[in-house]
């Protein structure tokens, strides 16, 4: 019926009182925590080991459950592939599977059944409407659609809401600007690296955005549509407001998702999924007030395929907001400042030294083994081709040996690099001193 669309805006989740919410998410947690202990051999053995009756846990008892880290994930599906002992469901419920990056360059996988799938689209459909998305918008999922989950699960988001899609960035350039403006294409969704890297070639080829019509952006993946100078440049080169966005592969592709404030993300994923905020280095809960820091920590309250009950994210955040919205959402705003250990961001795709080391280690013994990155400055985003210091070991053509690391890496990590040899000892370890893999 034209003019009757469904609203992607829950006043019930979005704008209650924190307490009117308590009883449907503890009712929601504790079914989790259940279907969690009797589905899963490994939170039946966390759960165990730690004492816990998932029963008997309420929202205030969170601190009692133990934490999940990545690298237990990726453990498990080592042992148990392809998901781990974390997955509750067989084969016949498994409706897809995606790729997380992970710590060692093999990414660990994430499942969904078509309840988790629905559960995706419902939260990219409320985070995007808090965007001014709507089903007269014409969007452009400027993101790969390969396995890493973003490009795909907002393409499903965006059909879900109803809006008009135009899938995948990975076309060249001028041909995607065409089309943009050939389809009168009025939202983005994609990376702040991504469309900076638009930007540019935009600049060398004397094509002026503003003209494309673009009204607003949606910006994720990496620390960026956050950062006042990093937002208002690309807002003034793209003549659109740009909203900041953030999730994870093993969540959701978006939990978090800024309003047409424009003041920091609210947190979107009410119903499905409870967030904390630790300090990293104790693990103690910290309050989500104004000003306050430390990172996130995720709880899976309606997940069927791959849940996962306080998992860190290794993402240090700021609160930048406590108090009811103008907007009327009353959850609290939230920015990213980065991650808790070394990692890199390259396009929205998250990149580990040891990672890159790993790959570089094939080459053995033509290289040493030893490796340093050099990022060109202080936060984990880094602009393709990555700058690698490699040792060369027992090789004649470095020429040779230089194009195919680069090459592998480029296979391996999905990164452009431009790897320097250089001669072997240089970075070595000095006595008990460690190298240090990454150099600002
Ligand atoms: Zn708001």
């Amino acid at each position: 019926m034209p003019g009757k669309y469904r609203r992607h805006f829950d006043p019930e989740w979005e704008t209650s009182d924190p307490e009117f919410l308590r009883p449907k998410l503890e009712e929601r947690l504790r079914a989790q925590l259940v279907y969690t202990y009797e589905n899963s051999p490994l939170y039946r053995r966390k759960f165990d080991e730690a004492g816990v009756d998932p029963s008997g846990i309420g929202l205030d008892d969170l601190g009692r459950l133990p934490f999940t880290v990545k690298d237990e994930v990726r453990r498990t599906q080592e042992k148990t592939p392809p998901l781990g002992e974390h997955a509750c469901v067989g084969w016949e419920e498994i409706s897809r599977i995606h790729a997380s990056s992970g710590t060692t360059g093999k990414p660990t996988l994430v499942g969904a059944t078509i309840c988790d799938r629905q559960m995706w689209n419902e939260l990219v459909a409320r985070s995007l409407w808090a965007q001014g998305v709507r089903p007269d918008s014409r969007a452009w999922v400027a993101l790969s659609l390969g396995w890493w989950i973003a490009g795909l699960q907002f393409l499903e988001g965006l059909q879900y809401l109803g809006a008009s899609v135009l899938p995948g960035g990975n076309t060249e350039p001028a041909r995607s600007f065409s089309v943009v403006q050939e389809t009168g294409l009025d939202f983005v969704i994609s990376t702040p690296s991504f469309v900076q890297y638009l930007a540019g070639f935009a600049r060398e080829n004397h094509i002026d955005l503003k003209s494309l019509g673009v009204k607003n952006m949606g910006l994720g993946g990496e620390p960026g549509a956050g950062n006042p100078h990093t937002r208002r440049q690309i807002e003034d080169t793209w003549g659109c407001k740009v909203y900041d966005c953030m999730g994870t592969a093993d969540v959701c592709t978006v939990v978090w998702s800024e309003c047409e404030e424009q003041d920091g993300m609210h947190f979107m994923g009410q119903g499905f999924v409870l967030p904390e905020i630790i300090d990293p280095s104790t693990g103690s809960p910290i309050e989500p007030v104004k000003g306050a820091t430390g990172e996130l920590v995720y709880t899976a309250i309606w997940r069927e395929c791959t849940p996962l009950i306080r998992y860190r994210m290794n993402d240090i955040i700021e609160v930048v907001g406590d108090a009811p919205c103008s907007c009327g959402r009353t959850s609290y705003r939230i920015r990213c400042l980065g991650r808790a250990d070394d990692m890199l961001i390259v396009r929205g795709v998250n990149v580990y030294p040891s990672a890159v080391a790993d790959v570089v280690r094939f080459f053995r013994p033509r290289v040493t083994g030893h490796i340093q990155i050099q990022a060109d400055g202080p936060g984990p985003s880094v602009e393709p081709p990555v700058r690698i210091r490699v040792e060369y070991g027992e090789e004649k053509d470095l020429n040779r040996l230089k194009k195919e690391i680069e090459g592998r890496i480029r296979r391996e990590l999905i990164f452009a690099s431009d790897v320097e040899l250089v001669e072997p000892g240089t970075l070595a370890p000095k006595g008990n001193m460690k190298t240090k893999l990454v150099v600002r």
